[in-house]
């Protein structure tokens, strides 16, 4: 059994929580009744072997992971999401297709490092929660004083490709921090509470690395 790894689902009691450790081989004890992985105690019963796959996620309408293992651990499905009360969906809106949630390895120890996706797969429209996200950027835009009609629509046009990774995000992550410049800190952070977590990786380095 020395050289034996199992998959470990962690029960996303709550969802959402990482940890440090994904998919790790870590050889099982065969004898023990107890494994240990990064301080937490798993008895040998917990312990699952599991085609490759995705299991489907639950999440709420503003993002909230609340369940990424719907099919394994259906108890821990909610209605309305615990943080902001929204509405949950399994599926796209748009197409209906599951959305993906916790990636399951036969012959790994995984601890869930899952993401809330942001587009669909199956369509390509944005998840709602990227799309709320980027309807309050858009709001916030128009707010905005100081700044001319043609700066806000920039603006605006920026915000949609900023969430996205294509050839046109480096030009928008430059023209919307031009853009930002012309405003007040308070603004600039606004901004930033919007959207760090639904802009693309190339965006995010350009705009708060
Ligand atoms: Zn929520
Ligand atoms: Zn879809």
């Amino acid at each position: 059994m020395a050289n034996t790894y199992e998959y470990i689902n962690i029960s996303p009691n709550g969802g959402g929580q990482k940890a440090s450790l994904r998919f790790a081989q870590i050889p099982l004890q065969g004898t023990s009744d107890t494994l240990e992985v990064s301080g937490k105690k798993f008895l040998n019963g917990d312990l699952k072997m599991r085609d490759d796959s995705y299991d489907v996620a639950q999440i709420c309408l503003n993002g909230h992971i609340i369940n990424f293992s719907v099919n394994e651990y259906p108890q821990f499905n909610k209605k309305f999401c615990d943080k902001c009360g929204a509405a949950t969906i399994t599926n796209c809106i748009n197409c209906n297709s599951e959305i993906q949630g916790e990636y399951c390895a036969e012959g790994f120890i995984g601890i869930s490092h899952y993401t809330a996706p942001a587009f669909c797969p199956n369509c390509g429209k944005p998840y709602p929660w990227i799309e709320a996200r980027t309807q309050s950027a858009h709001d916030l835009a128009q707010e905005l004083e100081n700044i001319s009609e043609d700066d806000k629509e920039i603006l605006t046009q920026s915000i949609n490709e900023i969430v996205k990774d294509s050839p046109k995000t480096t030009l928008a992550a430059t023209r919307f921090k031009k853009i930002l410049s012309k405003t007040s800190k308070p603004i600039v952070d606004a901004f930033r509470d919007i959207l760090i977590d639904i802009v693309s990786e190339t965006a995010k380095k350009l705009l708060w690395p």
